[in-house]
């Protein structure tokens, strides 16, 4: 069974610079196919992924979808955090390297 979150929303794309809507795949809290939004608050319990430790973190993501301009697939990200609000994605053209599914930054 498949265990993550997404978070929904407007970027750029960064091989071609579009920008559109995207859905973010993450794996960080409450692992239960939440669906969120930029702004919403990260729920934690039940299938607990990382530590809540607030403060400003990420976690590193990856796109549902392929680049709607470019057709770019498996477009890497990473998720923001300011205790535990989900504050910006951004998307990257390498995956983030973590050595735990979050970091503080
Ligand atoms: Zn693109």
């Amino acid at each position: 069974m498949s265990a993550f979150n997404t978070v929904k929303t407007r970027a750029s794309c960064p091989f071609c610079d579009n920008s559109h809507e995207w859905t973010i795949q993450f794996k960080y809290g409450n692992c239960c196919q939440y669906e969120y939004r930029v702004g919403n608050k990260l729920r934690w319990g039940g299938n607990r992924k990382g530590q809540n430790v607030g403060g400003l973190v990420r976690t590193a993501g990856i796109a549902e979808e392929r680049c709607k301009s470019c057709g770019k697939d498996y477009v890497n990200a990473a998720v923001y955090f300011c205790d535990n609000i989900i504050e910006r994605v951004e998307l990257l053209r390498r995956p983030l390297q973590l050595k735990d599914y979050y970091e503080l930054v």
